[in-house]
């Protein structure tokens, strides 16, 4: 606590998991006397480093850049690396926590690490996103590796940016091996990795549905974001039936009542892709209603999807939730709903699962990228959406078994224990 007492929002991720587990930990002699949850809550190693990087004017610029290796119990360090001027420990940590119990929720040898900097993109040009990109990987370089830590993509960090990070580390280390993930299906990438995330969502969403006896078709959904996440879970809920009315960017949230089509989120994927533009410019071209400023949130619907960023739900959207009698809500983005939100979702009726099972096919696909690097290959797209649903399916039931609460299942508890119990086996093996 007082080591971090100023890093909020990894407090909060790790009051969280600590509710979940602490009558574990309490009853289990060994646990206690190596004192497990404690080492948990230490990053293995955090590395800070100086990017000097030069605009497009000849300005030099001076960013921060980090790295997390948070737990590497249970296989190299994995995570994301996110560009964005709220960069700094406190996010980074808490998302390296997450990530550990994530990974080690879908059973593949993956520990938890995560990077970025307060680099912000935004106005940019391209050879200056590559010059930045380029200065950061000239100090990530000797810290990552197959075996070691295997960063891939985040916030503001897409295709084009891991392909200037990977670029640069293949040159200075002379080697190709699957250092990164999320790269380019020319050099090493891996089919399905783009959808894995958004899909997988809903291949869980589809799972928690059943397990309530219900059914995905037909349901009403509020997604909120326009990125990677939001769009790909927006398509694979539009093609399995639903009727998905909402998607958000920075700007607001786009509405439209009776539903986005194929082809609308085909549209909105190609604006983006082309100018990064606002959503807003969807309703001259597509009909659909802009809220300036506004958040999903208070729309009716069954299910809420949030796929945009962290704490996006604060505790007046998560009680518009609940007036709304939203039943069912899955998060897409790692922690959206702020403690207090959290609380307010988990005191009602709603089935709330948290991203750490619910989004954590984008990660299991980046592991299955990793084997494809690693034995040279090249995997098929239909079969590796295969691999990502059976994975999906094993994370739900992991999620079933220990978070029984009588007859109802609490995720955020079944999450939380599920892993933990993996990634505790390991630690107390290597003893102290
Ligand atoms: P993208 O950068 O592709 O998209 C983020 C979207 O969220 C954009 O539409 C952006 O709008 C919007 N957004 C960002 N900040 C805000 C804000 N403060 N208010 C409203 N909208 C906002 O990111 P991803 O889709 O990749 O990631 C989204 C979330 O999912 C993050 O929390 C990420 O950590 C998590 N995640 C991502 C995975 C992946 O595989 N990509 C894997 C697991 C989790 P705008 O365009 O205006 O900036």
């Amino acid at each position: 606590e007082t080591r971090s007492a100023d890093q909020d929002e990894f407090l909060q991720a790790v009051h969280e998991v600590a509710a979940s587990v602490k009558d574990v930990v309490k009853t289990d002699d060994a646990l206690q006397k190596s004192r497990i949850f404690e080492r948990l809550t230490e990053p293995d190693r955090i590395i800070i480093f100086n990017v000097t990087w030069e605009d497009d004017g000849g300005d030099v610029h001076i960013n921060r850049g980090y790295r997390v290796q948070h737990c590497g119990a249970i296989g190299p360090y994995k995570g994301g690396i996110r560009f964005h001027p709220t960069v700094d420990l406190s996010t980074l940590k808490f998302l390296a926590f997450e990530q550990t119990f994530k990974n080690a929720l879908t059973g593949l040898p993956m520990g938890g690490g995560k990077g970025g900097s307060d680099f912000d993109p935004e106005g940019r040009s391209e050879r200056e996103i590559m010059r930045f990109c380029q200065a950061f990987m000239d100090e990530l370089f000797r810290h990552i590796g197959p075996y070691t830590d295997v960063p891939a993509g985040d916030i503001n960090v897409g295709g084009r940016e891991i392909g200037y990070m990977y670029g640069r580390y293949r040159r200075l280390t002379n080697r190709f091996t699957g250092a990164m993930t999320g790269k380019g299906l020319s050099y090493g990438g891996s089919p399905a990795r783009v959808e894995a995330t958004g899909y997988g969502l809903i291949y869980f969403l589809s799972h928690v549905l059943e397990a309530h006896l219900d059914k995905i078709d037909d349901k009403t959904i509020i997604i909120s974001g326009a990125g990677n996440v939001a769009l790909h879970a927006a398509e694979k809920a539009v093609a399995l039936g639903a009727k998905v009315i909402t998607l958000s960017d920075s700007d607001g949230t786009l509405l439209k009542e009776d539903g986005f089509s194929s082809d609308d989120i085909n549209w909105i994927k190609d604006h983006k892709a082309k100018s990064g533009a606002s959503l807003k410019a969807f309703t001259d071209d597509r009909g659909g209603t802009f809220k300036s400023g506004k958040k999903p949130w208070s729309i009716k619907a069954d299910i809420a999807l949030p796929c945009a960023t962290q704490n996006e739900i604060d505790k007046d959207d998560a009680k518009a939730l609940v007036d709304n009698d939203v039943k069912f809500l899955a998060e897409g983005a790692n922690m959206p709903c702020t403690a207090k939100a959290t609380k307010t979702i988990r005191e009602s009726d709603m089935v709330y699962v948290p991203g750490k099972a619910s989004n954590a096919g984008g990660v299991a696909l980046s592991g299955l990228e990793m084997s494809q690097n690693a034995d040279f290959e090249r995997g098929e797209f239909d079969t590796l959406d295969t691999q990502l649903q059976s994975i999906m399916a094993r994370i739900h039931d992991s999620c079933k078994d220990f978070g029984k609460v009588d007859d109802r299942i609490d995720y955020v508890r079944g999450a939380n224990r599920a892993a933990f119990a993996k990634v505790s086996k390991a630690l107390l093996a290597f003893g102290i």
